[in-house]
């Protein structure tokens, strides 16, 4: 197996794998896999990904389970990157493509991760599986947990969308509705999964959602010819896939699939939960809770991120920025990108294209530049949260 150590995000405390590893014992941060790089980029060439799975775990030697019986798929993942010349040629942008996530499984990237996590929980010996989400992490939770014969539970604020108490409990997930916002429902998640012995599956609470979400990166480079763009836009909620990217590109450079230039890296808020865009504004390591959190696009309503200091991080090296959009430029953003493109997005998805075409008329893009905006989840999903504001 590629997966060597796991390693604490912010000491210099590191873990044997084969065990269940939630967060770090001394410092209560996340971890990350590591791998035997050297052996991986042995076989993880261009040439041979050519004849591959059509999903992520073609990455396997840098995935945490190498042996595809074990793995639980749904065939997530190798999603398209497509140029959108004509949205881009609206904001006097010429080379944007969309990473469209919405065909993954249960309509969202969510499905990366919790294949990963889920695979990972099974193989450790869990007999139930369980989160705090706003939608699409829930349902995406239940559907691997189907698929691996786990116990799922997952808790959700009250205000979700009813189709997602509908898709959940119809994977057999048992759902629990919760009086507050997604941190509320973490900390009753937290104490039930400690009383009953429940693999946690929270946003960077465990180690290997992120690393499903970091195969975004490796095929951005594979589908733009082990290159990458100059600008990514990702709407964060916990972070993972910006994280999850920013250290697929280590790993990449590490086994010479790229080079060292990296993208810039723009975490997208909405104006109603913006503890990202704040924090980076005021050049803060890390982002406090965010009162009051609220947008429609709810799997941006996170008050607090476990990994706050590492999303921070990445925008930082990367040269990047975080931009804050309103829940009126967020609905524009998707019906300018379905008429433009034929692309029916996630609220989350329509947030980037707002913030595009901000940073476009702040002078933050340039017409040459290459960018990549990440769509997220399908529209479909959010047809009752978006109806108010249509
Ligand atoms: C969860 C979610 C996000 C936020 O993802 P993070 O990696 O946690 O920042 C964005 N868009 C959609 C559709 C989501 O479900
Ligand atoms: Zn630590």
């Amino acid at each position: 197996m590629a997966l060597t150590r796991l390693d604490c995000t912010k000491c210099d405390r590191t873990y044997a794998p084969g065990v269940v590893l939630n967060l770090c014992t001394a410092c209560n941060a996340p971890l990350f896999a590591r791998y035997d790089l050297e052996r991986a980029a042995r076989t993880l060439r261009p040439e041979a990904l050519a004849t591959r799975e059509r999903s992520m775990w073609r990455y396997h030697e840098v995935m945490p389970v190498e042996d595809p019986a074990q793995w639980l798929t749904l065939g997530e993942g190798w999603t398209p990157l497509l140029p959108t010349p004509r949205l881009g040629a609206r904001m006097g942008m010429k080379r944007v493509w969309v990473k469209d996530e919405s065909g993954n499984p249960t309509g969202s990237f969510k499905a990366r991760g919790l294949s990963a996590a889920v695979t990972m929980a099974k193989v450790l010996g869990a007999k139930a599986v369980c989160l705090p989400s706003a939608g699409n992490a829930g349902s995406a939770l239940g559907a691997y947990a189907a698929r691996g014969g786990l116990e799922a539970h997952v808790f959700v604020p009250k205000d979700i969308a009813s189709l997602f108490l509908m898709e959940t409990r119809a994977y057999g997930a048992h759902v629990e509705t919760v009086d507050g916002l997604i941190t509320d429902a973490g900390r009753i998640c937290a104490g039930l999964a400690k009383e009953h012995g429940w693999y946690e599956c929270a946003t960077l609470k465990e180690p290997y959602r992120v690393e499903g979400k970091k195969t975004m990166g490796y095929e951005l480079a594979e589908q733009l010819g082990w290159t990458l763009p100059d600008v990514i836009l990702y709407p964060t909620g916990g972070g993972t896939g910006l994280i999850g990217m920013w250290k697929a590109f280590e790993e990449m450079e590490t086994m010479g699939l790229i080079g060292s230039k990296r993208p810039r890296m723009v975490a997208v808020q909405a104006e109603g939960c913006a503890p990202i865009v704040k924090a980076h504004a005021e050049g803060k390591p890390d982002a406090p809770m965010w009162p009051g959190a609220t947008t429609h696009a709810h799997g941006l309503r996170v008050p607090k991120a476990l990994g706050d200091f590492l999303i921070l991080r990445a925008v930082k090296e990367s040269g990047g920025t975080a931009v804050a959009v309103t829940e009126a430029e967020i609905i524009q953003g998707v019906k300018d990108i379905s008429a433009a493109e034929g692309l029916f997005v996630a609220p989350e998805g329509g947030a980037c294209v707002a913030a595009l075409r901000k940073l476009q008329a702040a002078g933050q893009v340039t017409p040459d530049e290459s960018v990549v905006v990440f769509n997220t989840g399908t529209g479909f999903k959010y047809v009752e949260n978006m109806a108010p504001l249509w």
